[in-house]
């Protein structure tokens, strides 16, 4: 089933929901059932998987010369989403990315994704490489998610990139669309205006739904949606919650994922005792923020459990 209709479905009850990371290369399937089998009790209509595209390291060879190697450190997303769906019975959301692929790529993936009955993706474009500064498009690929949405519409309306399927025969795929929305707005938009305008684009392109990036501070997520309806966005906002529970992550929060952290979190969490102290107030920080957010009517919370189900379960445990 798509996305947006659990939305409407659950006529103004707060669903829950999952993100996942696939293991990394070496790793099984089974830590993915590990991570999931408790949490199914909440009964998530979807679960997202991440996408992770390669990067290249450079290793020293015996010579002295550096050789440039790409790697990938956690493949198999689309796998994963078939495994998910027939283990639990529920819809799988792959995370897709404009990054590494040409549009001829992206084509490919979604037939493979409608040929597994998969009805739903997240349309992201994906960060510069690490060496390369600013994101780079392959040849013939996206520029912007925007972009990617656009081709996905297109092949929901029967239009493929290869001018020999299309035509009265052409199967419609039927893809629930999500992109991402940044309630601190997105690091390289000059302002969330402007960055607004452009989440407004991927939503006339065809995107059905928005997730958020983290935020700590609610009225960050409550400014976001009041802006969003400004700016003519009239589709479900859904927020998207990270619980902070280590002592590093308070740097390391704001450095990857630009976003601020309130100064009562900080405090809370570095009074604590011990490591099991800051733990415990980053759960229950997270734990007031879905209520909060579950009393507003929210659609759904959705949580990045980031291979650490078990903080995730101690919350969903207090809120659901
Ligand atoms: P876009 O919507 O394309 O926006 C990127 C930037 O370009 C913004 O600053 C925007 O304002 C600007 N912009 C957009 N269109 C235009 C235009 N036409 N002209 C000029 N500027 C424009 N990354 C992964 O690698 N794998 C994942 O699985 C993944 N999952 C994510 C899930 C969520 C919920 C979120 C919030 C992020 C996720 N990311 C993931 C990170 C994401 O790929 C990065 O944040 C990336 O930098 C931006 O992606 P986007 O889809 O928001 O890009």
């Amino acid at each position: 089933m798509r996305v947006t209709e659990y939305f409407e479905k659950a006529k103004g009850d707060t669903l829950v929901s999952f993100e996942v990371l696939p293991p990394l290369k070496g790793g099984s399937m089974q830590a993915i059932f590990d991570a999931l089998d408790p949490l199914m009790e909440f009964k998530p209509p979807f679960i997202d998987v991440t996408y992770h595209r390669e990067e290249f390291i450079y290793k020293r060879r015996a010579s002295g010369y550096y050789e440039k190697t790409a790697i990938r450190k956690r493949p198999g997303t689309v796998g994963i989403c078939a495994a998910i769906m027939h283990r639990y019975g529920v819809d799988a959301v792959p995370h897709l990315l404009c990054g590494g692929f040409t549009k001829q790529d992206t084509e490919n993936a979604l037939i493979d994704l409608a040929f597994l009955d998969v009805q739903n993706v997240l349309a992201l474009r994906g960060d510069a490489r690490k060496f390369e500064g600013k994101f780079i498009p392959e040849p013939e690929g996206h520029h912007y998610a925007s972009e990617l949405v656009e081709q996905i519409t297109d092949m929901n309306k029967g239009k493929y990139l290869d001018e020999l399927v299309n035509g009265d025969e052409a199967t419609k795929t039927n893809f629930c669309i999500g992109v991402a929305g940044y309630p601190e707005k997105h690091f390289e938009a000059p302002n969330l205006e402007i960055d607004l305008r452009y989440v407004k684009k991927k939503i006339e392109a065809g995107a059905d739904y928005i997730v958020t990036q983290m935020f700590f501070d609610n009225q960050k997520y409550f400014d976001y949606v009041d802006a969003c309806r400004a700016a003519g966005i009239n589709v479900p906002i859904v927020p998207g919650l990270k619980p902070l529970t280590k002592l590093y992550q308070l740097t390391s929060i704001p450095r990857l994922f630009h976003v601020d952290l309130p100064e009562d979190l900080v405090k809370a969490v570095t009074k604590a005792k011990d490591a099991e102290g800051r733990r415990r107030a980053g759960i229950e920080w997270c734990i007031a923020q879905s209520k909060e957010l579950k009393e507003r009517g929210v659609p759904c919370l959705h949580y990045y459990t980031m291979g650490d189900s078990s903080t995730i379960h101690q919350i969903a445990s207090a809120v659901h």
